[in-house]
């Protein structure tokens, strides 16, 4: 236990939404603060994620804090001691453990906050996130602005039926849609929880 803060208990922050809805950099933002603070912050996001450059997050509008890669969720742990506070971006990369981490670390008094995607490209609920989310004692979701008709978007559109669920960036892959104007690639509208599965049968698309 931290003996200067002998009494306080951690917490996990969950930062959700689609992509171009400025989780990132809400979660920079929060960080800073952690840092201006006087706080000892570390910071991660998964190895699968080098978009920027192998050292930072970064959000969209170039926001950017050094930051830590890691394969997967627990080895955060390894490097995780020291901090008060553990910022950790693209959550819906890190694996299964990400739940358990974000407990584990909230347990030992640490404030943890992880930002990612809450839905896949098909509107469905990405893991491990929907996990974190019944386990944070603070949720915040963050909508973009759909490209079709202007209004708040919570759904992340794909073009093209490529790369399974994970294709990280992929400038002009994606867009930020409201749900009226999102579609799901024929091919990929089945199997609930299917991942990466290819030649789904087609389920009837509610009207
Ligand atoms: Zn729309």
């Amino acid at each position: 236990m931290n003996e200067t803060r002998p009494t306080k208990s951690g917490w996990i922050e969950v930062v959700v939404g689609p992509m171009y809805s400025g989780k990132t950099e809400e979660l920079i933002r929060r960080l800073r603060r952690a840092q201006i603070a006087r706080q000892r912050v570390e910071i991660f996001k998964p190895s699968i994620d080098v978009r920027y450059g192998a050292d930072h997050i970064v959000s969209h509008s170039e926001l950017r804090i050094p930051s830590r890669l890691v394969p997967t969720a627990t080895d955060i742990l390894a490097h995780a001691d020291e901090a008060e506070v553990i910022g950790i971006d693209e959550g819906q990369f890190l694996g299964p453990e990400l739940p358990r981490v974000a407990n584990t670390l909230a347990d030992q008094g640490k404030r943890v906050i992880v930002a990612g995607l809450d839905q896949d490209y098909r509107g469905l609920p990405f893991e491990p996130m929907p996990q974190l989310l019944a386990i944070a004692e603070y949720i915040t979701k963050t909508l973009a602005i759909c490209m079709v008709c202007g209004e708040p978007a919570g759904r992340t559109q794909k073009h093209r039926a490529e790369g399974g669920r994970v294709v990280v960036g992929g400038a002009g892959l994606y867009e930020a849609r409201c749900r009226r104007c999102h579609t799901v690639p024929v091919e990929d509208r089945a199997g609930g929880q299917a991942q990466a599965k290819p030649a789904a049968p087609p389920v009837q698309e509610i009207a």
